[in-house]
């Protein structure tokens, strides 16, 4: 885990540094030789440099172990140097799936293309600005319980995302990508 068993000593866990402690965290998951890890929030309370080491020691982990891994997070920066597919929820609704490069280069949900939109560290080709993502401000309210789950956040709502859309798989490069959205096809067209 790269920690200094000699430097750590005894101290106690309120004496350790946020990084060290996640490395410790991650030593007492590991010790039984899982084949699942599940990683919650990995890297959110930690600085740049810190959240850079334990990123690289979960995909040195994963490599070396065999082990499979499953983070969940709200940074997606985080997430592109490490994982091979992303599953994209809103509200607890899965909105968008598909392999990391190809669901963050061009994102195929409104919701995605937001949080790649507002993501600073993200990949910048075919990005868009937020404000091209959301609605107008003079938009009629969309009730909360109708239909698609993201429609009240959503510029491109149209009558039939009154209908709740299903995951369908879209095009890409062969690896399976699929999208819960009416217009998955045709949004893009009308970021203006
Ligand atoms: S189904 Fe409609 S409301 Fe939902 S994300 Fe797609 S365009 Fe937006």
């Amino acid at each position: 885990m790269g920690l200094d068993a000699e430097a750590l000593g005894s101290r106690i866990p309120g004496q350790l540094s946020g990084g060290q402690r996640q490395r410790v965290s991650l030593a007492r998951a590991i010790v039984t030789r899982p084949r699942l890890l599940l990683s919650d929030e990995p890297v959110s309370a930690l600085d740049a440099s810190n959240r850079n080491l334990v990123l690289s020691l979960l995909d040195r982990l994963r490599r070396e172990l065999g082990l499979a891994v499953v983070v969940i997070s709200h940074d997606l920066g985080s997430l592109a140097g490490i994982a091979d597919r992303v599953a994209v929820l809103y509200r607890g609704r899965l909105v968008e799936q598909g392999a990391i490069s190809e669901v963050l280069d061009h994102p195929r949900h409104p919701y995605t293309a937001l949080l790649t939109a507002s993501a600073p560290s993200v990949r910048r080709e075919h990005r868009l600005l937020p404000a091209q993502l959301r609605p107008a401000p003079d938009r009629e309210p969309w009730p909360d319980d109708q239909g698609c789950v993201f429609a009240p956040r959503c510029r491109f709502a149209g009558p039939e995302c009154r209908e709740e859309p299903r995951p369908v798989a879209v095009t890409g490069t062969g690896r399976l990508h699929s999208v819960a959205c009416h217009h998955a096809d045709g949004w893009r067209d009308r970021t203006g």
